[in-house]
């Protein structure tokens, strides 16, 4: 055990107000590609960024380009959580961990069976008609061929997630930015702490015990208490 892994373990041990800040980072030891990893999505070849086809105003205008986008690289339903998910839930149902704040969209939290998780960027597991809102599950938007439309009345559906150029949800930043405040230790891990207005949550965090869990480095590390570079899920498996 490192020096950091043990003192990283030594506060968890000490705390019952533990909150994890993370992203896509967390979901690619469960084979969800992230964005700006070297094989992430920034770095395979689209005829857009995914930043411009995950935009509002690209949903609306071209509809089935983003559809085959995100069906094939967003939509991974066969995803399995990894050991990192598994051990937030474990904290919490120790009554260690208050809650999970993730810009992810792929329900693995929940499906590791963690239950306090602020979703700040919604979930590909709800959708609905933008016509008549029906909700449809991520099985029905697979499925589909091209675009997915409603069938009950042939609207668009579109996923509950957050586009860029769309704004968040004011109830679970509420809910995120209390836990933060209140945390006596801050997990941040898998994020490039790159996309706001999800990174400037972190600075709601008033406590001492600031971690950063990453791969590579990022634009917060000075302001870390403890920072250990590595893959998340073997670092939180080597917690014991
Ligand atoms: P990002 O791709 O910008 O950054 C991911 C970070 O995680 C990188 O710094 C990388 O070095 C690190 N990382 C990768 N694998 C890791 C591992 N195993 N252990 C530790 N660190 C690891 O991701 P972001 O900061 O979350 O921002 C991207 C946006 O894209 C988010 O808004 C998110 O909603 C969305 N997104 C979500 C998913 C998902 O739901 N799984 C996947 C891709 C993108």
């Amino acid at each position: 055990m490192t020096d950091e892994i043990r003192k990283l373990k030594e506060w968890i041990d000490g705390s019952s107000n533990i909150v994890f800040f993370g992203g896509a980072g967390v979901s690619t030891e469960s084979n969800i590609p992230d964005f700006r990893s070297v094989d992430g999505l920034y770095n395979q070849q689209y005829d857009y960024p995914p930043e411009t086809i995950l935009s509002h105003t690209f949903f609306m205008r071209n509809p089935e380009e983003f559809y085959r986008f995100y069906k094939d690289k967003m939509l991974i339903l066969d995803a399995k959580p990894n050991a990192a998910h598994y051990k937030l839930a474990e904290w919490e149902r120790q009554g260690k961990l208050q809650a999970v704040v993730t810009q992810n969209i792929d329900g693995l939290h929940q499906a590791a069976g963690s239950k306090a998780v602020y979703e700040l960027h919604g979930s590909v597991h709800r959708n609905y008609c933008m016509k008549c809102g029906k909700f449809f599950g991520p099985e029905y938007i697979k499925e589909a061929e091209g675009v997915p439309r409603c069938d009950a009345c042939g609207g668009m559906i579109k996923p509950d997630v957050v586009l860029y150029e769309e704004g968040l949800d004011n109830d679970i930043i509420g809910g995120a930015v209390s836990a933060i405040s209140r945390a006596d230790v801050l997990i941040i891990g898998g994020t490039s702490l790159v996309v706001y207005p999800a990174a400037g949550l972190i600075d709601y965090y008033r406590g001492h015990k600031l971690v950063l869990v990453n791969k590579s480095s990022t634009p917060r590390d000075r302001a870390a208490d403890l920072v250990i570079n590595g893959k998340i899920g073997e670092v939180f498996s080597s917690l014991g």
